[in-house]
């Protein structure tokens, strides 16, 4: 049936150093592709602590941060903006709890199930709001993104 009309939504997904690292970038976009979702853009990035902090701003009070700002500039990370019609929960349900380890106990297909280590490595991100959504595509994709490198041979 023709859905031309129906409104679809769009959500940043990120696969993190540890995922990159562990080359699980063509499964993880297997899995979106069979998922229902469609790819709108890609990019490598290569985030510095400044954007990283900036990036985590709602965080920055939390005893993790630091290392959390560590892990997330350890290497490339890999940028998506995801369409379908409920694409942020959907996307959200997809990757899983945020700890890996309980992501294989509760919810052993997820995506983290898959690639994830712990609370910290765990391989993915996904916009948790049509809000955050909203910042985070901007955050990358927007008018003037200062400092985002690209990695254009990734
Ligand atoms: P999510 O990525 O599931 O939205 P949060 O927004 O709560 O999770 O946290 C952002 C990121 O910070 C997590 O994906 C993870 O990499 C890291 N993190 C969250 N909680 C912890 C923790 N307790 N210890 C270490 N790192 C954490
Ligand atoms: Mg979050």
């Amino acid at each position: 049936p023709c859905d031309a009309s129906v409104e679809k939504e769009r959500t940043l997904a990120m696969i993190k150093p540890d995922g990159v690292f562990g080359n699980y970038t063509d499964k993880i976009k297997e899995v979106i592709l069979e998922s229902g979702f469609s790819i709108i853009t890609e990019m490598a990035v290569q985030l510095d602590e400044g954007n990283a902090t900036v990036f985590y701003a709602e965080h920055s009070h939390r005893d993790f941060f630091p290392g959390l700002v560590k892990y997330m500039t350890s290497g490339p990370v890999y940028i998506m903006v995801l369409e379908k019609v409920t694409a942020i929960s959907d996307w959200r349900a997809l990757i899983g709890p945020t700890d890996a380890r309980k992501a294989r106990i509760s919810h052993p297909a997820s995506i983290r199930a898959m690639c994830g280590m712990d609370s910290e490595m765990n391989c993915v991100h996904g916009s948790d709001s049509p809000q955050s959504a909203a910042r985070e595509i901007s955050f990358f994709f927007g008018e003037m993104p200062g400092g985002i490198v690209r990695h254009d041979e990734l």
